[in-house]
């Protein structure tokens, strides 16, 4: 196969160029193969906009490769995600074509798609240990990022009813998700499409309000930061101020916790002082000039920089009384520390000089995956971590728990006895009875994730053959065949 079509062409080119721009290694043969290969196998289809499908895969990788610039292969899978569960094209081929780690992350892909369907999980613990088992890859997440965002901004094509079905499941699900790990851009992003499509009067009259009141807001923040500036420069100080307004989405949630229409709402923009510097002493130096000039409001100071969030945000936080006495929010941070905090760990990959030791990177930030579920809960609480991660299981499997707590993934409608012979051939041969989350149930009861379950033993025991009838597990089944035949 080779490229006649000129635009096709044109769209590879651009693609490779910007990967070559913000990735440590690009083989360039591998991600032309993918291209073509997605052109090929959804040539017959066509997008709700009416354009080829392929231009969605397109799109998708396009802002992989502009916002998470992980690595080759997360383009290579990102360009294929769609070509399993929509087209004739099976794993098999793929993985012939592609090898195993490709077909992994697109096989995760089309199964996370089942995970995020929001359903409330009782058990924020366990929980967070369902979902750590699940994301094994954390790029299977990252392809799933840029196909809802890609999703989001073209979703004027589709019908109403679905428009918000997914804006709903977006801001649910997607948007806490992006937060999670650090991808403030994205979820912003995510948040103000889900808005327009849920409540469109709502933002088209915020946005009106917004743009209309830009004159007078940016008197204000003249007025506020010109002597703020002036005291900067004194002290010698690089930096740059800007006056950005909240989103459309979060300037909502105000009006709604306060019961206020927009015109009450002051705080609509905060000032951001990102000061050029590498020593975080000047951050301090910044908050104690801002703090002599107007007055703080007590209690609003929070320092990130030296307590970062789970997300490794870092940046100061001060609310002070403005010249017309009004609250105004003020953050302060180096360009390091705001990059990180538009980008989240992305910022690593993207804004690096030296491209090159990638697998080293890889494996820093899967622990850095971890360190941020392993860490949720310290300063949060549970209600918290439940919304940041309504989200489903894999369908075909469940997740149990061991009286320690230890997870056991079982195949969906398992029973107490497939979880016995997980746990050990001998505690499924002296199996007796079993509880389920401390109540005595009858060993043919299905289990659902999130259940614990304690398997009570008898050395009088043996396997009983009517085991059989609802085991679903090969083990229990083969162990018990083995041993009642
Ligand atoms: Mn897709």
């Amino acid at each position: 196969m080779s490229i006649e079509n000129p635009k096709q062409k044109e769209m590879l080119e651009d693609l490779l160029a910007v990967c070559k721009k913000n990735l440590p290694r690009v083989n360039e043969d591998l991600i032309t193969k993918a291209f073509e290969f997605a052109i090929e196998a959804h040539k017959h289809d066509l997008r709700a906009s009416g354009e080829p499908y392929f231009s969605h895969p397109y799109e998708v990788a396009m802002i992989v490769a502009e916002e998470f610039p992980l690595d080759d292969i997360t383009i290579v899978s990102t360009l294929l995600h769609d070509v399993v569960e929509d087209t004739d094209f099976d794993l098999n081929l793929m993985t012939k074509e592609f090898g195993t780690e490709v077909t992994e992350i697109v096989d995760g892909v089309t199964k996370i798609s089942g995970i995020f369907k929001g359903q409330d999980i009782t058990k924020a613990e366990n929980y967070r240990k369902m979902l750590l088992s699940m994301v094994k890859d954390v790029r299977v997440i990252l392809v799933k990022f840029a196909d809802r965002l890609h999703n989001m901004r073209t979703l004027e094509f589709v019908s109403p009813d679905k428009q918000k079905r997914i804006a709903q499941e977006t801001l649910e699900i997607y948007a806490p998700f992006a937060n999670r790990f650090g991808l403030a851009r994205v979820k912003w992003e995510l948040e103000d499409l889900s808005f327009k499509y849920l409540n469109k009067e709502m933002y088209e009259d915020l946005v009106r309000k917004v743009k209309s009141s830009r004159k007078d807001r940016e008197s204000y923040i003249k007025k506020f930061s010109d002597p703020l500036k002036k005291k900067l420069d004194d002290y010698n100080l690089k930096y740059e101020l800007e006056g950005r307004p909240k989103h459309f989405y979060s300037i909502y949630k105000k009006m709604i916790k306060r019961n206020k229409p927009f015109e009450e709402i002051y705080d609509l923009f905060a000032i951001r002082i990102i000061i050029d510097t590498e020593n975080s002493n000047d951050c301090y130096t910044t908050l104690g000039i801002v703090n002599q000039m107007y007055l703080p409001v007590p209690d609003r100071f929070k320092d990130y920089i030296s307590v970062p969030k789970a997300n490794m945000y870092q940046s100061l936080h001060t609310t002070v009384i403005g010249p017309l006495g009004q609250r105004m929010e003020v953050q302060i941070r180096t360009w390091d520390m705001d990059k990180v905090a538009e980008d989240g760990i992305a910022a690593h990959w993207k804004y690096k000089e030296d491209k090159s030791t990638t697998d080293k990177d890889l494996d820093t930030w899967l622990d850095w995956m971890r360190d941020i579920f392993e860490g949720a809960g310290k300063d949060e609480t549970r209600r918290e971590i439940l919304e940041d991660f309504k989200l489903n299981l894999y369908q075909d499997e469940i997740y149990i728990f061991t009286p320690k707590g230890e997870l056991r993934r079982l195949p969906i409608d398992s029973t107490p006895v497939d979880f016995a012979f997980e746990i050990h051939s001998n505690v499924g041969y002296q199996c007796l009875g079993a509880k389920i989350n401390g109540k005595i149930v009858p060993l043919d009861t299905p289990l659902h994730s999130g259940d614990q379950v304690e398997i009570i033993t008898s050395k009088n025991q043996h396997p009983n053959k009517n085991w059989l009838k609802f085991v679903k597990t090969q083990k229990a089944k083969s162990e018990q065949y083995y041993t009642t035949h």
